[in-house]
């Protein structure tokens, strides 16, 4: 078989856990597998990185940026295959750029265009096991790219993809998808599968344990992920992400998610007229910022108020577009302290009832709705941040999610 693992920042925090990490990745050699093992950097590793950047600079050139925190990869795939080779196993490390991982020229959260897999199927053929650092790519200057935050579970599905490998194996600090953050709610349970979709409405909506587009390559690849421990031996079966049809059990509600890096960009008094919500938006996706909820009220007087949300990462590029509407609009107003929480679940299709639940448990802890956005299979409010793991907690109990 071919196995992909991907292990994440804590499971190569310290070069005793790298050491782990290899005896993990000689154990599936030894039962007779292909191994293509994507790394991240250690853990903490790539906010060091970028705080270097800004000791120097509020705003760095983006290319540079690239340039520096891919590096943190770099350190742990040459560190791992160094320990493997010391233990006697075959292997060799490879960058973005050397696994044939072709990018966008978006800097810092670059899309891939194209895996070329042949130098990778090379070395399989050597009997290598491939260490390919994660998070990264070149574009078609050669400059190198990433992939954005979390961005090496992109490069083990997308490797999946491309080598068209039997396991994509997530190793991680948790040892599987839970109905929530287990460090929020302890009472969380581990769930043994869970759609694409329920999983990519999790990410997107602030559960970090996957990167949101990895998930989307997933499903578009229809590579089945497996989310498990990198610290557990025994009774670590982890968490399947697959598809729907694959998920025996349509509950109602399989998780919620809390997201406290979202900014409220309220816009009062904005000129009433046609065509002025497609200029805000668009100047807003030209610049590739991410956009989440808007709420538009009735206007008046040739005057409404909008109020959307963006990453708290996309700040200071939100305020520099929204400069074009200054003098078109009464006054912007930003509020960082908000937090998003998120209830996901393909039950919810067909049926009602799951919105008022919400919104009774956060009347009852008191909580004020500030924004409330609806999917198919999700529901979103913004609250005040410090309410967040309490909602968070109210929520889970009352969808029954401990049981
Ligand atoms: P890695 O460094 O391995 O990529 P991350 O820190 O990115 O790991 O993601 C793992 C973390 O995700 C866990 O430690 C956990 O706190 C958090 N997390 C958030 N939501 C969930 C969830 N629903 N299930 C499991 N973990 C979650
Ligand atoms: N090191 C990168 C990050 O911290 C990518 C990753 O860990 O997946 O975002
Ligand atoms: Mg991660």
């Amino acid at each position: 078989m071919l196995v992909v693992q991907k292990y994440g920042g804590t499971s190569v925090g310290d070069l005793d856990r790298i050491q782990n990490v290899a005896n993990k990745v000689a154990k599936t050699v030894d039962a007779g597998n292909d191994v293509v093992v994507i790394v991240s950097a250690m853990s903490g590793e790539t906010n060091k990185l970028l705080d270097y950047a800004t000791h120097f600079s509020k705003k760095p050139p983006q290319r540079e940026l690239d340039l520096l925190v891919s590096s943190g990869e770099r350190v742990t795939s040459a560190l791992l295959s160094i320990a493997l080779q010391e233990m006697g196993y075959n292997a060799t490390a490879m960058t973005g750029r050397q696994a044939g991982i072709k990018t966008d020229s978006n800097h810092t959260k670059a899309r891939i265009s194209s895996i070329d897999p042949t130098p990778m199927q090379n070395e399989l053929q050597k009997g290598k096991i491939i260490v390919v650092a994660g998070f990264q790519g070149i574009n078609e200057n050669g400059d190198v790219t990433t992939l954005g935050r979390g961005g090496s579970d992109l490069t083990a599905v997308a490797i999946a993809g491309a080598l068209n490998a039997d396991v994509c194996e997530i190793y991680t600090d948790v040892d599987g998808i839970y109905t929530t953050d287990p460090r929020i709610e302890p009472k969380a349970k581990r769930l043994d599968r869970i759609s694409y979709d329920e999983m990519l409405e999790l990410a997107s909506m602030g559960a970090k344990v996957m990167q949101s587009r990895s998930v989307e390559l997933a499903k578009k690849l229809n590579v089945d992920i497996l989310v498990k421990s990198s610290f557990k031996d025994e009774d670590n079966n982890g968490t399947l992400i697959t598809r729907e049809e694959n998920v025996m059990e349509k509950v109602l509600v399989s998780g919620i998610a809390l997201d406290k890096n979202q900014v409220r960009v309220t816009v009062f008094g904005l000129e009433d007229k046609p065509g002025i919500n497609a200029e805000l938006f668009n100047k807003l996706a030209d610049k590739n910022i991410n956009v989440d909820m808007i709420i538009q009220n009735v206007g008046h007087d040739n005057k409404a108020n909008v109020t959307f949300t963006v990453p708290e990462t996309e700040l200071e590029l939100t305020k520099e577009v929204m400069k074009d509407f200054e003098n078109r609009s009464e006054e912007i107003s930003y509020d960082e302290n908000i937090a998003k929480v998120s209830i996901v679940g393909v039950g919810m299709k067909s049926h009602s009832g799951v919105a008022a639940t919400a919104f009774d448990t956060m009347a009852k802890e008191n909580i004020n709705i500030q924004m409330i956005s609806t999917s198919e299979i999700k529901i979103s409010m913004v609250i005040d941040e410090k309410y967040g793991e309490l909602a968070v907690r109210a929520l889970h109990e009352a969808y029954g999610l401990d049981k």
